[in-house]
């Protein structure tokens, strides 16, 4: 190889690392080897394997519940519109979203978060996890780790073996504390934006907290613990609630009940 088509090469590399790399909401930057596009079909399997492992409540009341918050979170957030949301009849005191516009949330979850405020806590957090792209920035970051940072680079379009490695992927990966901590102030923009109290997030947590009685419930084992997430929330909460009397003075006022 000559000299001048190595440095082409390492010209070629270097912008699709530049191109890869975007910021997240908050200024974080991230690394992106994966397009949106391939991103959200991962989600999309990841999400299909879950629905075919896991029961879907058959609730009507509380599915629909679940929607209406969901709706209220998503027409505030920027995440768009056409997200699929399933209730799981599950124990287990949890909620997750995935990009490609999926949201699942447990039954279990539905015991600890008392009203539509309280919920609209979790899945306004899961939301902003998919927004600030964290579960593409964790799959990128794995992808490139062990399959090499060029070939992962060089696989475009829908190639199976990646989709579906991905697709594990977002399943296994824990968030990082600063994904966490940046998903807790999204969250709480989006719950505001929507019309729903945002001081009812710190009510939430605690909830959360008590519950977790015997052994902490999966949401907080992979989640900050309650007093630093409570201290930060508290933190943000006259600007929050600003927004929050702002979308209450348009109108947006979610009824969602059970
Ligand atoms: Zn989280």
């Amino acid at each position: 190889m000559t000299r001048f088509r190595r440095s082409a090469l390492a010209a070629v590399s270097l912008s699709l690392l530049v191109s890869a790399c975007a910021t997240s909401p908050t200024g974080r930057n991230q690394i992106m080897l994966v397009s949106d596009a391939q991103v959200a079909a991962m989600g999309e399997e990841a999400f299909a394997q879950l629905k075919q492992e896991n029961a879907v409540s058959r609730d009507q009341s509380l599915t629909r519940y679940v929607n209406c918050v969901s709706a209220a979170l998503l027409a505030g957030s920027g995440g768009g519109q056409n997200w699929e949301v399933v209730l799981f009849d599950d124990a287990s005191v949890n909620a997750f979203a995935l990009p490609g516009g999926k949201i699942g949330v447990f039954t279990g979850l539905l015991n600890v978060a008392e009203n539509q405020h309280q919920l609209a806590t979790v899945v306004g957090h899961e939301i902003a996890h998919v927004t600030a792209r964290h579960s593409a920035a964790r799959v990128s970051n794995q992808l490139a780790t062990q399959m090499g940072v060029s070939v992962v680079a060089q696989t475009t379009g829908m190639d199976p073996g990646l989709i579906s490695m991905g697709a594990d992927l977002l399943l296994a990966l824990p968030y990082s504390r600063a994904d966490e901590t940046e998903a807790d102030l999204l969250g709480l923009d989006y719950m505001a934006q929507a019309g729903f109290d945002p001081r009812q997030s710190v009510a939430l947590w605690q909830n959360m907290e008590r519950a977790s009685g015997g052994g902490p419930p999966q949401f907080l084992s992979t989640h900050p613990a309650p007093q630093a997430r409570i201290r930060d929330l508290e933190r943000r909460m006259p600007a929050v609630i600003a927004m929050f009397d702002a979308a209450q003075a348009q109108g947006r006022r979610p009824q969602c009940a059970p």
